[in-house]
């Protein structure tokens, strides 16, 4: 199928509408859904302040696929709880959103050449439910998550970001979530951050404030900062995706720019109009 009968076949599906923003959210500890955070509260606020999307596509850290892009065509996402040794309350939780399996088999169409297949086995993981609880309560607008390809490099993401991009003017709210820095082995509890996190998230936010997207997705020129704050890059993936949706058009706002524990930037960043 060729691109130009992707976007036809979209066309019938969704209503054009209005340009909608791209999100990255930091999404950090799983108990930011069960407490009333500084987080938590942003969350709610954006949701308040974002437009009505016809659905949600949402990038996560948590979903990493190897040689292909996963997306989840099931008509009910299910909620996956998949964490370890949390509250009973943050297990009982449930974010009964539809799927949208039309929407999600055209976006295997519009990912071909991303080596994108169907899967109904997957459902919403926490980089996604946690989230979206605060954004839209409700949980009435249809969402569906789309995989990492871990097997291929940082700038692919940037790639799969800029295929994605056009269901913006399609009511299509492109959602990532991961975080800026992320490494575990180096936190600590009540510390300051460490120089590398503030370094690399500083770095960061540099680099997409000037558009200067490529460095970011340099895994040799960021060299050991890349490492450090990025011991795996799962939770880097998702903010490489929504930068790579964005374009010159596009505004940008920074939102929650802590880093928690030492070591984990809870920066959100949202390109807009
Ligand atoms: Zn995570």
């Amino acid at each position: 199928m060729s691109a130009i009968t992707d976007l036809n076949a979209l066309r019938d599906r969704l209503k054009p509408s209005a340009r909608m923003p791209v999100v990255f959210l930091g999404h950090g500890s799983p108990m930011n859904a069960l407490e009333d955070t500084e987080y938590s509260r942003a969350w709610t606020a954006l949701g308040q302040s974002l437009p009505e999307p016809q659905a949600i596509l949402v990038v996560s850290a948590h979903w990493m696929t190897r040689g292909t892009t996963l997306v989840d065509v099931s008509h009910l996402p299910k909620t996956i709880h998949d964490f370890y040794g949390f509250p009973d309350a943050l297990y009982a939780m449930d974010y009964p959103a539809p799927g949208n399996p039309d929407l999600a088999r055209e976006v295997v169409s519009l990912l071909a050449s991303h080596h994108a297949a169907e899967d109904d086995t997957w459902g919403l993981d926490h980089g996604a439910w946690t989230v979206l609880r605060f954004l839209y309560p409700q949980a009435k607008v249809p969402v569906f998550q789309v995989s990492i390809d871990m097997a291929r490099g940082l700038a692919h993401q940037l790639e799969v970001g800029r295929t994605l991009s056009q269901l913006r003017d399609r009511g299509v709210l492109i959602l990532g979530s991961g975080n800026v820095v992320h490494n575990l082995r180096a936190m600590r509890f009540g510390g300051r951050p460490h120089d590398f996190a503030l370094e690399f998230d500083g770095l960061f936010a540099d680099r997409l404030e000037a558009r200067d997207l490529q460095p970011l997705a340099d895994a040799q020129g960021l060299g050991t900062l890349l490492r450090m704050a990025h011991p795996t890059v799962d939770h880097y993936m998702p903010a490489l995706t929504i930068a790579g949706a964005s374009d010159a058009r596009d505004a940008l706002t920074f939102m929650t720019d802590a880093i928690d524990l030492g070591s984990v930037s809870m920066r959100s960043f949202i390109f807009h109009a």
